[in-house]
């Protein structure tokens, strides 16, 4: 691992200034869970050159028992000041909780996970989102992605959860309410830790949110995405809410998505590789055969997308969401979309997901989404005929598509899928691969065979 003297002189000299006590060292595992290990300061220089050990095998789909010792080793890119808002501190195991006074800080860096022999171990997300960065830049290409992250905010009533009370806001309304003011807490906490925000506004469903990010290196963004969902849960808390990236938590109502709107930049013009202003559409064959390898893999990339049972349940027709696999202009039903932001094509030309949900470990999307579309040029796959609005009302009875034109109906459909696509295994790597089908499985096995209210309700009466 690369560390010049400079960035650890930086470092040290950050830690002295904010009077840094205590360090989270985090990774995520291969369901998405972000894990965190919290060391006192003394440890981190220790920590910088030998790792900090822990036992693989302790996290679900992570490690076999034969390969259970593992070593964090932080990126130091990523060391950050955690913002008062955020800096929530894990009990100690004697249940004790750390003291700090208002002048200490604790900072979060973001680790690669080694094996005892110092190599990276090819299970953890993000080395499989640096090794398919690693095949986009052979390729010249640079990987740039913007997420819009949407969430409710809730309030716990007897138990049951509901939407923020008094936030009676719709898509993009004005309001000054709480929810408001949180939103703008939220924005501004993410931008102290360097994590680019560039609106965020009121959704569709009533207590529902959405924070933008800006088009940034998509190892960076997938790491404060990591970062600002637990950010989020942090500030709603201070405030008695829970912040939810449950997909679809409300039956009938708009769910979460995480759309991510994706660059190609060229490494050798520094340009967008995806505008040819002489080309329809304004879109270059780069971005012709990237749309049509990520709709090729669509059905054996969503397990990773859209990776809970619950996932599935927003995917339906009706709500914003998509469920055929297709790409249009203007169609907000599409799930890819290319968007006219400005008349500047340089900087606004992107290609948007739309089937993506926060529930996703963001280095595996990211990492999958970028080698169906990098797969979709090798290979000069030819792009489908948009399909626009008013052409997909005619279109419309999903009963009547072929099952390969629409995406999973249930995480058990989007797990063969995945079983079927040597293209996402490689991508993923054999650890993880086999780690998430496994866990996923089970998770799917277990839900299937769950008696739902709805069969009581519904059926009880009759039979
Ligand atoms: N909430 C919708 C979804 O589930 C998206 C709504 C929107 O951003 N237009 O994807
Ligand atoms: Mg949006
Ligand atoms: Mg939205
Ligand atoms: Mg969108």
């Amino acid at each position: 691992q690369h560390r010049s003297r400079e960035q650890i002189e930086r470092i040290t000299a950050m830690i002295d200034r904010e009077q840094v006590r205590f360090i989270n060292l985090e990774f995520t595992d291969v369901v998405g869970v972000v894990k965190s290990v919290t060391i006192p300061v003394e440890q981190f220089s220790t920590c910088l050159s030998r790792g900090k050990w822990f036992d693989g095998s302790a996290l679900e789909g992570f490690a076999r028992i034969a390969e259970s010792d593992m070593y964090l080793f932080p990126d130091l890119s990523t060391f950050t000041i955690l913002p008062d808002t955020v800096r929530h501190l894990p009990a100690m195991p004697s249940g004790q909780r750390y003291e700090l006074s208002n002048s200490d800080s604790v900072a979060r860096v973001i680790c690669n996970v080694h094996t005892p022999d110092g190599q990276i171990f090819d299970g953890d997300p993000r080395a499989a989102l640096l090794r398919a960065r690693e095949i986009a830049r052979s390729m010249g290409f640079e990987f740039r992605v913007a997420p819009e992250l949407e969430f409710f905010l809730l309030r716990f009533e007897n138990k049951t959860p509901v939407p923020l009370p008094h936030d009676r806001g719709g898509y993009f309304d004005l309001s000054t309410d709480l929810a408001a003011t949180i939103r703008q807490q939220m924005a501004y906490t993410l931008q102290k830790m360097g994590i680019s925000i560039e609106a965020s506004h009121h959704e569709v469903a009533e207590g529902q949110h959405e924070l933008d990010f800006g088009m940034s290196e998509a190892l960076q963004v997938a790491d404060g995405l990591v970062t600002a969902k637990y950010a989020l849960k942090s500030i709603a808390s201070q405030q008695g809410l829970y912040a939810t990236f449950l997909p679809k938590p409300f039956y009938g109502v708009n769910g979460s998505g995480l759309h991510i709107h994706q660059q190609l930049f060229s490494l050798e013009t520094g340009k967008n590789a995806f505008v040819d202003e002489q080309a329809e559409y304004g879109l270059s064959d780069v971005a012709r055969g990237f749309i049509a390898g990520q709709l090729a893999h669509a059905r054996a990339m969503c397990a990773i997308l859209a990776p809970l049972v619950n996932s599935y349940k927003r995917l339906v027709r009706g709500f914003e969401a998509p469920v055929v696999i297709n790409w249009g202009r203007v169609n907000r039903q599409a799930l890819i979309r290319v968007p006219r932001l400005s008349t500047d094509t340089q900087s606004s030309m992107r290609i948007e997901l739309r089937c993506t949900d926060s529930s996703c470990n963001p280095y595996l999307a990211l990492a999958v989404m970028l080698r169906a579309g990098l797969d979709g040029i090798q290979r000069k796959l030819t792009l489908p005929a948009p399909m626009d609005e008013n052409l997909f009302l005619q279109d419309e009875n999903e009963r009547l598509q072929p099952r390969t034109r629409l995406l999973p109906a249930t995480l058990g459909e989007a797990l063969e899928g995945m079983r079927e696509d040597s293209l996402i295994h490689e991508t993923l790597g054999d650890s993880i691969y086999e780690g998430f089908i496994d866990a996923k499985s089970i998770e799917w096995t277990e839900y299937r065979q769950q008696v739902h209210s709805w069969e009581i309700e519904r059926y009880l009466p009759m039979f």
